[in-house]
């Protein structure tokens, strides 16, 4: 497909790399907030939140338009999240870094936080395309991929996630945190043209879409998110995502949304999400969660290729 074409499949504006501009899209409507005058439910310095740096050192996701590894994107962000949310009290917050091969990896990790347990599982990312997309130029006297086309953030849930209901509730507070820092989601994953990459769109306000299948979200014992903070294959966007001033606002926005959300949990909050103890089936909040029409199986089961594997 060329990129003319893709353009104009493209609704006006949606997708483009100007996460700088408000668009209809991404309205800065407050989200929801909590009374502050009942006594707090949140005790912020036991909230136990785990940052996974998405991908590893030697396995490292994406690379960038600018050749620069998408770990190393993830890692920077996840430091600044992780600064951010100490700042505001949230003590037990803790960047998580995986070492070793890609598939190893994901088990790795998820073995670390169930072990560990936390309330809260926040995996970091950046953004690419499918190969299929891809441009070439040349940066630094050597021939580059980067397609200009995509991006924006995105959320993703899995609905095979223990935590289904919590997941999605956090997920859609970050989106719209997200929107409130006058970013944009990207609107390309819900469409015909992604293939086996197309995936339903839960919010269409916050950005939030389902992918049942990832690893670090299936098979995590506490309510778990995947954040894309936007595409690095994007030239412009590549830019703005290695800039102290993005890096901020997604922090600013990841932390307010941790902290609506550990504001506003239920009653008996899940403090100590060990997988043998946790009461899954006795969760009201997972049975009134929305299913998306074609939730049950996607017609052709992606196979798992590098893109597929890149989270
Ligand atoms: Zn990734």
């Amino acid at each position: 497909m060329t990129a003319a074409l893709l353009a104009v499949l493209l609704s006006a504006g949606s997708a483009q790399a100007a996460p700088n501009e408000a668009t209809s899209a991404a309205p800065a409507t407050a989200t929801a907030t909590v009374a502050p005058a009942s006594p707090s439910k949140c005790d912020r310095g036991k909230f136990r939140m785990i940052i996974d740096v998405g991908h590893t050192a030697e396995s490292y996701g994406a690379m960038s338009a600018r050749n620069v590894p998408e770990f190393e994107f993830n890692l920077n962000l996840a430091r600044r999240i992780e600064e951010r949310l100490k700042a505001d009290g949230f003590a037990e917050a803790a960047v998580m870094v995986t070492e070793g091969k890609a598939r190893p990896s994901l088990m790795t990790r998820v073995a670390r936080a169930n072990r560990k347990g936390a309330d809260l599982f926040l995996s970091i990312h950046h953004d690419s395309v499918p190969d299929i997309y891809n441009e070439s130029w040349e940066f630094e006297g050597k021939k580059r991929h980067f397609n200009d086309l995509f991006g924006g953030y995105s959320v993703f849930v899995s609905q095979r996630n223990a935590r289904y209901g919590e997941s999605l509730r956090f997920a859609k507070l970050l989106g719209n945190q997200m929107a409130d820092q006058q970013l944009n989601f990207a609107r390309q994953y819900d469409l015909w043209f992604m293939g086996k990459y197309q995936r339903p769109l839960l919010d269409s306000d916050a950005g939030v879409y389902r992918y049942d299948e990832l690893i670090v979200l299936k098979m995590t014992s506490m309510p778990a998110v995947l954040l894309e903070s936007g595409s690095i294959i994007n030239r412009d966007e590549e830019l703005v995502m290695a800039s102290d001033a993005h890096k901020n606002k997604v922090a600013t926005a990841v932390t307010g949304a941790v902290s609506d959300y550990c504001e506003t949990r239920g009653s008996a909050p899940p403090l100590m999400a060990r997988p043998d103890s946790s009461p899954k089936t006795a969760k009201p909040a997972r049975v009134a969660q929305p299913r998306a029409a074609s939730a049950k199986k996607p017609a052709s089961k992606p196979a798992p290729t590098r893109a597929a594997q890149k989270r």
